[in-house]
């Protein structure tokens, strides 16, 4: 079966209650390539907003979810409370919330296990640091990262990964289509290591400043099945990337 081409849309902490129905209307407005898998990723605060007024067919992504039931964990948003808003998506393992938030591999294992095992896909975030892909480490970075992840979930059909090289996140550099590829390819060999049909099933997608002039020849190399967007995703062109391959 033919991996389902996807575009994920992450607006970070960005946007307002204007601006952010300005994108919804740009969205539920345009002509969108009906093969492409499409959801958005708005702050937590814009979630119901979002659920409520886009079109039907485009998911809505929380851009975190802790690995705990309700209860006392201030700040938090639970599996069971995205599911009551009929948000099925959560990005987890942002590089973002990596660094700064100092979220180990293990816990956003966790949290993609909690989450998974509880009825909300995941786009899982991994990649390197400069330092580390001019040390020669890229492949290890993040196969430490998947290794991780492996010890913790066992159901991966809800999992869509994310290859971000950190060094082009927000940076307006992006991987060249060689570089991503090479490490989707070695993403996609790991893969084996926990099945051959997770391998062929699972979606890798690229982020790291991927714009409506990079995306076409990214995604057509073979092991890249979508797209993760930060900035972009605020613009009118974020229609143009989920159109790249028109
Ligand atoms: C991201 O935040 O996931 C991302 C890839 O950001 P940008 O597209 O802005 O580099």
């Amino acid at each position: 079966m033919a991996r389902q081409f996807f575009v994920g849309g992450n607006f970070k902490m960005n946007g307002s209650i204007s601006s952010i129905k300005e994108i919804v209307s740009n969205l539920n407005n345009a002509v969108l390539d009906a093969e492409v898998e499409v959801v958005v990723s708005p702050p937590a605060i814009y979630l119901q907003l979002v659920r409520e007024s886009i079109r039907s067919g485009i998911e809505v992504a929380a851009q975190n979810v802790y690995d705990k039931p309700n209860g006392a964990f201030t700040g938090e948003i639970s599996v069971s409370q995205l599911k009551d808003s009929n948000i099925n998506w959560a990005i987890l393992g942002h590089s973002e919330r990596r660094t700064i938030l100092k979220e180990s591999d293990q816990v956003v294992a966790s949290k993609t296990k909690y989450a998974t095992e509880n009825g909300v896909s995941v786009i899982w975030c991994c990649g390197e640091s400069l330092e580390e892909r001019e040390a020669g480490k890229t492949v290890e970075v993040v196969t430490k990262q998947l290794e991780a992840l492996k010890a913790q979930v066992s159901d991966w059909s809800k999992i869509v990964i994310a290859y971000e090289p950190i060094w082009a996140i927000g940076t307006g550099k992006v991987a060249t289509t060689e570089q991503a590829q090479e490490v989707h390819k070695a993403v996609r060999e790991w893969l084996k290591s926990v099945s051959d049909k997770v391998a062929e099933d699972t979606r890798i997608l690229y982020g790291g400043s991927v714009s409506e002039k990079n995306c076409g020849e990214l995604s057509k190399q073979p092991d890249i099945d979508g797209f993760l967007v930060g900035g972009a995703s605020l613009k009118p062109a974020f229609v143009d990337i989920i159109n790249c391959r028109k």
